[in-house]
């Protein structure tokens, strides 16, 4: 018989507040960003030889922070509609951090425009002071690095439009998912959202995008349909397939490299039932979930999307009594269909062991977010990922050895380990193979998270070590750039020809190298007009 739980608040709690951050940390104030519930994983990043390719991995490379020419910054912030935050404005901390709150990012200025005018502004600004510009709308993706850079918030480019007809969303470049997916709720129409309602739409599909749907619809970026951006030169322009194929092509995973988006336009699915949700395990039947989930989706249906994994609650009250200090394993779970359509699909993992909640149930794309019910407040983490291929051994072999080296980074001070299965449409090059992040051939994504205090600093090979030695053998060496982490260039997501491809692009758009992405394409080589 199963044991029912509510796990509604459970997860939540994994999160530090306030007052348990690392020293230096502030939680940042953003007026306005959609709360939902917190539960949740984390992504992280690999280790592996950078090739090569010459532009600026940094901000600070056309001249340095300390640089004495700030004339044009101080100008533009009295000429800005909106307004211009600098080191001595009372906000400064908040404007300046990101969502992960270890990593301290130091740009020159924190820019908040009001529309495209002030962008043209921005970009003079940063060329005659010899700065660099990164864009960064909610923060979910920092590189780290910002000295030198004038960091750009595009919360002023709220727009949002659904075209039910040509099933087409315009979508502004500060707009996230949770506001996207509320509009979109009750229209039986889906688009390709990953678990984080906080993230926004620009970040995650200019980044690659891995979705709920991707297995049944491809990587978010394919799903892009048109940008417009205000290019190196402060001109706007309007790209599609038609207009510019190969910026498309790099636009659509190649992330903040060439421009500055304003406004997107990105496919929509129709999807008049969905039925999912968490179902929560005890952890020793961690193997036995991880194994049965596998053989579910080695020839699962590409409407059905499982993430699975581990995760080590707190001991503390808000946490259900019975599952205090305890380690759940848990399958998340959405499929585009019916409850009927579901079940028979999902009744193997629900026979292979003890259940301690199930909270699946029909839902409408307005409360996709809840499936995974993962942070939307700052947290100060690190991260790790990896794309796995196979096991040597076998799935349940392996994935079992990977549920043990949970057990083993737990003193270390891991928080969560999360696995997505790929396949379907995600390994699938498309008709057109117009997306640079347009396929990942891996099975699994992993994902691991430590939630760091106070007490509990970091050491990133005593917390993920156990993990990356149990997939030894077993992993791509790419992944989806979105899961990329700080730190890490595109030659962890790409191979050297689209690198390459990517570079000629950029040499292309903006031969000054003004825009920092915060995933880079990498040091080194190739021929470059940039003055690193
Ligand atoms: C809790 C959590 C859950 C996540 N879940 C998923 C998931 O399910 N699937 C997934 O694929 N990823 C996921 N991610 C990763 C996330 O999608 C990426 O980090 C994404 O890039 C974040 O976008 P952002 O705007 O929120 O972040 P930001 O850090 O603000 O932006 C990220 C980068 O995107 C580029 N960019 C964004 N907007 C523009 C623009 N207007 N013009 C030019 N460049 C721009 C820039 O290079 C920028 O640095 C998750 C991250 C977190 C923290």
């Amino acid at each position: 018989m199963r044991r029912r739980v509510t796990t509604g608040c459970v997860l939540p709690c994994l999160y530090p507040k306030r007052g348990t951050l690392p020293p230096g940390a502030s939680v940042p104030s953003t007026p306005g960003r959609p709360r939902f519930q917190s539960r949740g994983w984390l992504r992280g990043g690999i280790g592996r030889d950078s090739a090569v390719y010459a532009f600026p991995t940094r901000c600070g490379g056309m001249m340095t922070p300390e640089s004495p020419s700030d004339r044009a910054l101080t100008d533009l912030a009295e000429t800005m509609d909106g307004r211009l935050v600098r080191a001595y404005d009372d906000d400064w901390d908040s404007a300046r951090a990101p969502w992960n709150l270890a990593i301290d990012q130091r740009p020159v200025a924190v820019a908040y425009p009001a529309g495209p005018e002030d962008l043209r502004r921005i970009l003079a600004a940063a060329r005659a002071d010899g700065h660099r510009v990164v864009v960064q709308p909610r923060g979910h993706g920092p590189s780290g690095d910002l000295a030198g850079c004038i960091l750009v918030r595009t919360s002023a480019f709220d727009e949002i439009v659904i075209d039910q007809k040509r099933r087409v969303a315009r979508v502004g470049s500060g707009v996230s998912w949770g506001a996207l997916l509320s509009r979109l709720d009750g229209s039986g129409l889906v688009a390709l959202a990953g678990s984080n309602p906080d993230v926004s739409v620009a970040g995650h599909v200019l980044g690659g995008g891995h979705s709920w749907f991707s297995r049944w619809r491809g990587i978010a970026a394919r799903s892009i349909r048109a940008v417009e951006l205000v290019d190196a030169g402060g001109e706007p322009r309007r790209v599609t397939a038609d207009s510019d194929p190969e910026l498309l092509w790099a636009l659509r995973g190649g992330g903040g490299l060439f421009g500055i988006v304003t406004t997107l336009e990105i496919d929509l699915y129709a999807a008049p039932d969905l039925f999912g949700g968490t179902i929560v395990f005890p952890a020793s039947a961690a193997g036995t979930v991880f194994g049965s989930v596998a053989a579910i989706m080695a020839d699962a249906p590409p409407e059905l999307s499982i993430f699975f994994g581990l995760t080590n609650l707190p001991d503390i009250v808000q946490v259900p009594a019975p599952l205090r200090g305890q380690t759940i394993a848990s399958a998340e779970v959405v499929f585009v269909g019916t409850a009927e359509d579901a079940a028979p699909l999902l009744a193997p993992l629900l026979a292979s062991t003890p259940v301690l909640a199930d909270e699946t149930r029909p839902f409408t794309i307005g409360h996709l977010a809840e499936v995974a019910a993962e942070p939307t407040e700052p947290a100060a983490t690190i991260e790790w990922t990896a794309a796995i291929t196979s096991f040597a051994g076998g799935d349940e072999a392996g994935l079992g050895a990977l549920a043990r080296a949970f057990q083993e980074a737990t003193p270390a001070g891991v928080t969560v380990l999360g696995l997505r299965a790929l396949g379907g449409a995600i390994a699938e090059q498309g008709a057109d193979a117009a997306a640079v992040a347009g396929r990942l051939d891996a099975r699994f994504l992993a994902c691991a998270g430590s939630f760091l205090t106070e007490q509990r600093p970091a050491d990133p090979e005593a917390v993920f070590g156990p993990l990356r030695r149990a997939l030894e053998g077993s992993t791509l060496g790419l992944t989806v750039p979105t899961f990329l982490t700080a730190g890490q260039d595109l030659t962890f997501s790409f191979p050297p020809e689209s690198l390459e491809r990517l570079a000629n692009v950029k040499r292309r758009l903006d031969p000054g190298g003004i825009f920092v992405g915060n995933r880079p394409l990498g040091p080194g080589a190739a021929a470059t007009t940039d003055t690193d």
